[in-house]
Order: C-alpha cells, then structure tokens, then sequence
C-alpha cells in the first residue's frame, strides 16, 4: 500500500526559516557530521544566517566539532514559552542531541523518546531568522527521519558518500528513501568524501584508496547534482578532533572544497 506521509507547510513550524536541509548519508563514518559542520562554517562565511541541529542520536558529534562539549543550552521565557537558546560558534546556532543526553545512553532510547527530544530541539529553540537550517541526521534510516520530514518542510536533502560501492549502495537506498511518493523530499545532490588521498609531501599525487569518482558515477545514475569532492586530507581529522572546522581556513584546499561545496548548495 502506499500511504503518504504527511508534511508540514513550508515555514509552518518555523516562519523564520528559509531554507531546511538535511544532511544524510546510507552508512556511518563516511563523514556526514564532518561535511555538515564544514558546509554550516562555510556558509556562514559567505555571510548567510545558518542553524545546524545534531540529529545523530546514536553519534552526536556536533559539540566535540564545534568544541562546545561544555555547552549547556538554558531555556528562556519568550511569549509565555520557554525557549532553549542555541549556542553560538563560528556563527554558527548549534544545537546538538548531546548537550542534553549522555550518549552511552542515546542507544538505550526508544524511538518515541529520542522522536520527543527532537520536536522539542527544532519548535521549542530559539532559532531566529536562519537563511539556512541544516539537520544532521542519523546514518541509515530510522525513525527520526521520518520524524523530520514530518515536523519540517525540507527544502531538499545533501546526501554524503565516500566512492566505495557499500558505501554507495547503500547511499542510493538513501536517496530512494527520500525520494519516494511517500516520503517525497527532493534530494539537493552527493557530495563524495574521502574522494582520494593526497599525502601532504606529494600534493600533486592523488590515491584513490575507495575508488574513483563513484559518488560521481552514483549522481550522474541517479540524475543528481555532484555537489562536491572532499579529499582525505590528515588535517580535516585534526580539525574535527580540535573543534576548529577545515571550512574555517579558505587559504587551504580542503577549506576551499567546502566553500565550493557551500556556494554548489545555494
Ligand atoms: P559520519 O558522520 O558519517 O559517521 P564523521 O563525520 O564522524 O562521519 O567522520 C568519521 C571520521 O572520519 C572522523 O574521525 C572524521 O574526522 C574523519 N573524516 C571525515 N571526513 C574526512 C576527510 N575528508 N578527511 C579526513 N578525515 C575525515
């Protein structure tokens, strides 16, 4: 049977927002939350307003990316409300599942609980006016995809993948996922990680240890834009590791590759 799901209204939960993007990928560790820091960083030096809420219940990564582990978002009153204020970083508004949920937890939760906390994280934060809003969502499919596509109007979903066919099959399970007449979100494009290696002592010399150019292969199949190529570089690991995103330096290729990626995405 084919029963729709239901959506909201395009700015019915969030007048304020321009545009939603979901940030995904079919397997874990291919560098979703790494590609979604870097492009919320990116775009907001190209002077947008951007938000990103850590959806990733099973690996929120986003406070140890942004180095605000310590953060502890507070609610304030606003309208006979009480609403959670984002932390600020990079200019970035960053809300993360973490701040609130010790994750050696977050595997115990059943789905109602972490679907509940979600809803709360996107309607009842103070997000303000955002040119764009980006939800790092948990690898695969899972309910809180759903739950998203259900509390939101997505403007479009950015699909993650490093060239290597499991990773790909399983990023085209993804795009089939959003792209049914169910679920119906339109998918903004691929960005291949870890496209190949360059060793900082032979620049000119790329490996390519997944593969070559099978997200690419994948986009042109599927007839979605290749939004980007993101290297394996030693230092997009460091940066992430030290909470100062690669996107932060656009003197270095790989800060340039996410502000390329961020201007393919506007
Ligand atoms: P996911 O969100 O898909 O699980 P992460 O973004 O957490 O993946 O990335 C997994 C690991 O790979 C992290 O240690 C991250 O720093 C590293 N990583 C991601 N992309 C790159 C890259 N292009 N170059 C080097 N390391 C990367």
């Amino acid at each position: 049977e084919s029963k729709q799901v239901a959506r909201p209204e395009v700015g019915k939960l969030l007048p304020q927002v321009k545009n939603v993007i979901g940030v995904s990928s079919g397997k874990g560790g291919v560098g979703k939350s790494t590609v979604a820091a870097n492009l919320a960083v990116a775009l907001a030096k190209l002077g947008y307003k951007v938000g990103l809420l850590d959806a990733d219940i099973f690996g929120p990564s986003v406070p140890k990316m942004f180095q605000v582990e310590d953060a502890h978002p507070y609610a304030e009153r606003v309208d006979g409300r009480d609403l959670i204020v984002p932390v600020e970083k990079y200019g970035v508004k960053l809300l993360s599942i973490g701040f609130f949920v010790d994750p050696d937890q977050a595997t115990l939760w059943r789905g109602g609980m972490a679907s509940n906390a979600l809803k709360q994280l996107i309607g009842d934060a103070q997000w303000g006016d955002l040119d764009y809003f980006l939800i790092d969502l948990p690898p695969g499919t899972s309910d809180i995809h759903l739950t998203v596509v259900q509390t939101l109007a997505m403007t479009g979903v950015v699909v993650v993948s490093t060239p290597q066919a499991v990773a790909l099959a399983d990023a085209r399970k993804g795009i089939n996922m959003f792209t049914n007449d169910k679920v119906n979100v339109p998918i903004l494009g691929l960005v291949e990680n870890m496209a190949w290696f360059t060793p900082a002592e032979l620049p000119e010399n790329k490996y390519y240890i997944f593969g070559k150019e099978g997200a690419k292969k994948l986009a042109e199949d599927m007839q979605v834009p290749l939004l980007g190529q993101i290297p394996i570089v030693q230092s997009i690991c460091e940066s992430g590791d030290n909470g100062t995103p690669a996107a932060l330096d656009e003197d270095t290729v790989t800060g340039r590759a996410f502000l390329t990626l961020a201007t393919n995405v506007v």
